[in-house]
C-alpha cells in the first residue's frame, strides 16, 4: 500500500527525518516548510495524507488543517496534526479545527506506520466512494463533514474486565457513541457474532487480569462475522511486542494508556467512518453489478449475465458429467399485442410474464430475458423429463390465465418453449442454446402454444 504524504514542518531537521522513515517504506514524499507552500503543495498535488506541525511562523498548522478541512476539493484529505507532547490542547484546537488524528513529537515509529496505514486505508475508501458518488445521499453529507460521523453515533464494543477502571471510559465515548461493554474473550465473541446490526469497532483493552487480549483479536479476525471489522486495542506503554503483535495479526489501531480523550475520538472516528465507506462501497459494487445483470423491465437476468455466468456454470456441469436443462421461451403474436395495445400494454405482459417465470421455476433456476419477447430459463441439474415438465407447467400457467393491462382490460397470452437438455462431454452452451433454439421454432411451426423437445435431448 503505497501513498503521497505531504510532511509540513518549519524546521528542516523534523521533515528530513519524517521524509527519510517514509521514503525507506516506500511512501512518495512530498514536503513543505511554511502554511502557504503546504496548502499549495495540497492544491497541487492532491496529497493521501497530511503530517501538519502546529508551531509554524505565519500560518500555523491550526490554521492550515481548517483551510484543508473548509475546501470541498481538498477536505476529504486525511490530516494528521503533529503535537509537542508538552501542549496537549493543540490536540482539542486540532479536533475543532477537523484534525483526523495526532502524532507525538518524537514520532515513534509504530505510531507512525500505524496512524499512515489506517488513514490511507480510509483515503482509498473515500477516493473509491467520491468516483461512484451519485449527490445528495446521507453520505456525501457524512463525508461532508470531516472529523465527525454527523449524527450517527458508531455501535462500538468495548471489550475491557471489570477492574480495568473501563467506567471512565464508557463515561467518554458513550457522549458521542453507543458502546456495549463486556468483560471477557468468550462474551465477546458471542456479543459480536450474534448481534443483528454488527459493530461498526470493537476496543479491545488488553488487560491479561481476565482474558487474553492477543487469542481475542486473533478469534474476531478469524471469524467471517467480524473478520472486517475494525479492532482497536489499548495496551500499556510497556507492551510494545503485544503491540506489534496485535498489529501483526490485522488489528487496525491502538491506543496507549493513559488513555487520551481526543485521541480516543479521533481514532473511533477514522475507523468508524472507514467501516462506513467500505460497507457503502461493498454495497455500491453489488448493486452496480447487480444492475450490470439485470433486465430493468422484468427483474429477470440478462443476456450479459447468460453469456459470461452462465457459460461458466454450464462448463463445470459438463465437466463434471451433470445434468442441466434449457427452456428457450418466446411469447407468440407478440406483435399483434403491442399493435392492438399499445407498447406499454406490451411492456405489462412482459413484466407478469417475468413473474410466471418465477413462480413456476425453483430458487436455483435461473431465467434470462435474452431479447425483446425471448426468454432463457436455465435449469440445474434437470434430466430432460423433468425439464419438460417443468416447460409444460410454465406453458399451461402462462395460458391458463389472462394478463391483465389495466383494472379492466386483460389480453390471453401464450408461449412456445423449445427445450433441450446437455448431451454430455461434447456438448457446449452455444449447440445446447441452439438446440433449444430449434426446437422453440419447430414449437412455432407447429400451431404455438406448445413445449418442443430438442432431438437427441
Ligand atoms: P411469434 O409468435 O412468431 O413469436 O410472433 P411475434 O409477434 O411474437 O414475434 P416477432 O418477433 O415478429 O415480434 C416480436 C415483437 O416484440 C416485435 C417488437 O416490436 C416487440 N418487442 C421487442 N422488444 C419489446 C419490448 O421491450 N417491449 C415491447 N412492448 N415490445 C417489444
Ligand atoms: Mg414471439
Ligand atoms: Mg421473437
Amino acid at each position: 500500500m503505497t501513498a503521497r504524504i505531504l510532511v509540513v514542518d518549519d524546521i528542516i531537521a523534523n521533515v528530513r527525518l519524517l521524509e527519510a522513515k517514509l521514503s525507506a517504506e516506500y511512501f512518495d514524499v512530498l514536503t513543505a516548510m511554511n502554511g502557504l507552500d503546504a496548502l499549495e503543495a495540497v492544491q497541487k498535488s492532491k496529497p493521501d495524507i497530511v503530517l501538519l506541525d502546529v508551531m509554524m511562523p505565519g500560518i500555523d498548522g491550526i490554521e492550515v488543517c481548517k483551510r484543508i478541512k473548509s475546501d470541498p476539493a481538498t477536505q476529504h484529505i486525511p490530516v494528521v496534526i503533529v503535537t509537542a507532547l508538552d501542549q496537549p490542547e493543540d490536540r482539542v484546537r486540532g479536533l475543532e479545527a477537523g484534525a483526523d488524528d495526532f502524532l507525538t513529537k518524537p514520532v515513534n515509529d509504530i505510531s507512525l506506520f500505524c496512524r499512515i496505514k489506517s488513514l490511507t486505508r480510509l483515503k482509498m475508501l473515500t477516493d473509491e466512494l467520491r468516483l461512484r458518488a451519485t449527490g445528495g445521499d446521507a453520505l456525501e453529507v457524512m463525508m461532508r463533514t470531516p472529523g465527525a460521523l454527523g449524527e450517527n453515533p458508531g455501535r462500538v464494543l468495548l471489550v475491557a474486565s471489570e477492574d480495568s477502571g473501563y467506567e471512565r471510559l464508557v463515561a467518554r465515548l458513550g457522549e458521542h457513541h453507543d458502546i456495549s461493554v463486556v468483560a471477557d474473550g468468550a462474551t465477546a465473541i458471542a456479543t459480536a457474532t450474534e448481534t443483528l446490526s454488527p459493530y461498526e469497532l470493537i476496543i479491545v483493552s488488553f488487560d491479561q487480569a481476565n482474558f487474553d487480549g492477543l487469542r481475542l483479536c486473533s478469534q474476531l479476525r478469524s471469524l467471517e462475522a467480524t473478520r472486517q471489522t475494525p479492532i482497536l486495542i489499548i495496551v500499556n506503554p510497556d507492551e510494545q511486542q503485544l503491540l506489534l503483535r496485535g498489529l501483526d495479526m490485522g488489528v487496525n489501531d491502538y491506543l496507549l494508556r493513559p488513555v487520551d480523550n481526543q485521541e480516543l475520538l479521533a481514532r473511533i472516528n477514522t475507523q468508524v467512518k472507514r467501516w462506513r465507506y467500505a460497507e457503502q462501497l461493498r454495497a455500491s459494487v453489488k448493486a452496480s453489478i447487480e444492475m450490470a445483470i439485470t433486465d430493468p423491465l422484468t427483474g429477470l437476468y440478462n443476456r450479459r449475465y447468460l453469456d459470461t455466468h452462465l457459460s461458466h456454470m454450464i462448463e463445470h456441469y459438463i465437466n463434471r458429467g451433470k445434468q442441466l436443462s434449457v427452456l428457450a421461451v418466446d411469447v407468440d403474436f407478440f406483435k399483434a399485442i403491442n399493435d392492438t395495445y399499445g407498447h406499454d400494454a406490451g411492456d405489462k405482459v412482459l413484466q407478469e410474464l417475468g413473474s410466471r417465470l418465477r413462480e413456476n421455476t425453483r430458487s436455483i433456476d435461473l431465467s434470462c430475458r435474452t431479447g425483446g419477447e425471448e426468454f432463457i430459463v436455465v435449469l440445474p441439474s434437470t434430466d430432460g423429463d423433468t425439464a419438460e415438465r417443468i416447460a409444460e407447467r410454465l406453458r399451461r400457467s402462462v395460458a391458463a390465465r389472462s394478463f391483465s393491462l389495466d383494472v379492466k382490460k386483460t389480453v390471453p397470452v401464450t408461449v412456445s418453449v423449445g427445450m433441450a437438455t446437455l448431451l454430455g462431454a461434447e456438448d457446449t452452451l452455444e449447440h445446447l442454446l441452439k438446440r433449444a433454439d430449434e426446437a422453440l421454432y419447430t414449437a412455432k411451426r407447429e400451431g404455438r402454444n406448445r413445449v418442443v423437445r430438442a432431438l437427441a435431448a
